[in-house]
């Protein structure tokens, strides 16, 4: 039973580590910190959950830490500037 309980735990943290989908918990989280606004503007349309470090650069989808809104604007804004 041991065993097994393991092996489902390895499981989980194989799939949490590998997803970058962010899970509602912490979406609800950052919507609230964030008062359902882009942080940059406070416009509260067309917004998106930004990964602060991204998900290909090892950041977590998991903390809200990592994760802010941002609008549509400037969240592409975001992708063309590198650094
Ligand atoms: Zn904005």
């Amino acid at each position: 039973m041991k065993l097994s309980n393991r092996e489902e735990n390895n499981i989980k943290s194989i799939n949490i580590e590998h997803t970058r989908l962010i899970p509602s918990e912490v979406k609800k989280e950052v919507w609230k910190r964030d008062e359902g606004k882009c942080v940059l503007c406070g416009d509260n349309k067309n917004l998106h959950f930004d990964h602060d470090l991204p998900f290909s650069r090892g950041g977590t989808s998991l903390s809200a830490n990592n994760i802010k809104l941002l609008c549509m604007k400037h969240n592409l804004q975001k992708s063309d500037k590198i650094g």
